[in-house]
């Protein structure tokens, strides 16, 4: 459960280099206003972000209004790839506004048509088409719809079931939460939907068996037989952890898929566009799924989305059944077209790969200082440290929030995610990170862990 940062300000010590700037108390007494007002105007469930009120960020760093900048862990909420606040996205969407066109619905747009055929060229076959949405959580709803008329097609009404994994997050509507795998998110639904199955992720920490037999062994437990399954969804790597999956046991996946006429669906919603060092997560697995959902890096800004398939499955509904008000924004498309121009011209994904080295480098030595450390998981520019206590995988949500914040206070700006009992400390820099910036805040990171684990 996630936790709320006071809003006392406190003196906190200075911080001055070239990269992070803290020079008032934390939070900003003259910030508060603004941070009283979103707490009387918004839902609760909104708070839990260290509270910084952001005025301006620009590539790794996040500036407030009042002189402090940090190096930015976050990238939002792995939203900015391609940096913050980059002039030639900021400059195409100017561009497209001033030409008049900021919406059209399904109605054909050139800009929408560009978007479109730039993700299709840059996908592997057969991952050719492609539908744009506005947010993560419609792809994974458009998913599922795909993947059960796929089912109902290949096996009639009892090819139904949706597996997924224990942990995962695939978004906060009816049907993405369902697919998702923490029972608290669920609470409220009541009535789950007994087509969504979530099975144990491999991911060698929580799952010490990462054995494919074990997946088909939990299916047997659930009493489901394989005939019924319609898809597997899994993210690429798991949002709450950064584990990834095991490649033998993805190619075993996607054999298992094949077999069973069952779509292999990967939520690439955080994984996509270079964040792990590739510019997509499933390169790592040597794998293509069936169907591939993007959102978040894809304009490392405005809101946009896109489900990617092949022509058989994409094409499965018929005219005028798959549609979204905002699908394909053109002002949402200009800054996705920026955006995946700047990832692909400036290399970024071979940048995630680099930089990424140096910080999972820099995390394995911490880890091997501090036994709270129960876990480093991740690839490129995407790490969770599990924080534990009692036993080697008992989260410890109390000293993770204690370190996001003791770095929050030092410049290093992070979110707190919900998933491992929110004891995971995640970091999720925009690629265009450097090594002088991974240095200085791991540096950070460490005097956080030797502060709390004294
Ligand atoms: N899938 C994954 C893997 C995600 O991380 C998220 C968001 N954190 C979503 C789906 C949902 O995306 P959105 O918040 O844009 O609906």
């Amino acid at each position: 459960m996630a936790r709320e940062f006071p809003l006392t300000p406190e003196a906190v010590p200075s911080v001055d280099t070239n990269l992070r700037r803290i020079a008032t108390k934390l939070p900003v007494p003259e910030s508060l206003p603004i941070l009283e007002k979103l707490h009387r105007y918004e839902p609760l469930a909104m708070r839990g972000q260290p509270p910084v009120v952001w005025d301006h960020a620009e590539g790794f760093q996040v500036h407030d209004a009042y002189g402090n900048c940090w190096i930015d862990w976050s990238s939002g909420v792995l939203i900015t790839n391609a940096g913050h606040g980059r002039r030639e996205i900021i400059d195409a969407i100017v561009q497209q506004a001033q030409s008049g066109l900021l919406t059209n619905y399904g109605f054909p747009s050139e800009i929408r048509s560009r978007l479109v055929e730039r993700i299709a060229e840059l996908l592997p076959q057969p991952l050719k088409k492609v539908f744009l949405l506005t947010t993560g959580s419609e792809t994974v709803e458009c998913a599922i719809k795909l993947s059960r008329v796929h089912g109902f097609r290949a096996g009639g009404g009892a090819k139904n079931i949706i597996v997924s994994y224990s942990d995962a997050f695939h978004g906060r509507t009816l049907g993405a939460q369902q697919a998702g795998g923490i029972p608290y998110l669920k609470e409220w639904i009541g009535n789950l939907d007994p087509g969504f199955v979530q099975v144990p992720f491999p991911d060698g920490f929580r799952t010490s068996d990462t054995s494919f037999d074990y997946f088909e062994r939990c299916l047997h437990e659930r009493d489901v037989d394989p005939q019924n399954v319609a898809a597997v969804l899994m993210e690429t790597y798991q949002g709450a952890s950064a584990a990834f999956a095991p490649n033998e046991y993805m190619r075993a996946l996607r054999q298992w898929c094949h077999q069973h006429k069952a779509l292999l669906v990967l939520d690439e919603v955080q994984a996509g566009f270079g964040r792990t060092g590739t510019m997509w997560g499933f390169e790592h697995y040597g794998i293509l799924p069936d169907l591939a959902l993007f959102g978040k890096g894809i304009s490392s800004s405005l809101p946009l989305a896109a489900v990617a398939g092949s022509a058989e499955i994409m094409d499965s509904q018929p005219i005028g059944t798959m549609t979204s008000t905002h699908t394909g924004n053109p002002v949402c498309c200009a800054a996705a077209l920026a955006s995946i121009d700047l990832v692909v011209n400036e290399k970024l994904a071979a940048n995630a790969c680099q930089m990424g080295n140096v910080l999972h480098r820099r995390l394995r030595d911490i880890q091997s200082r501090f036994p709270k450390i129960g876990v480093v998981q991740g690839r490129g520019l995407v790490a969770g440290l599990a924080c534990v206590k009692d036993g080697p995988t008992t989260p410890d949500a109390g000293l993770a929030w204690e370190i996001v914040r003791h770095c929050f206070e030092q410049g290093v700006l992070m979110f707190a995610p919900v998933g491992f009992g929110g004891a995971t400390v995640k970091i999720a820099p925009p690629l265009v990170i450097t090594e002088e910036a991974i240095l200085e805040s791991t540096a950070v990171l460490e005097e956080a862990f030797e502060s709390k684990c004294k």
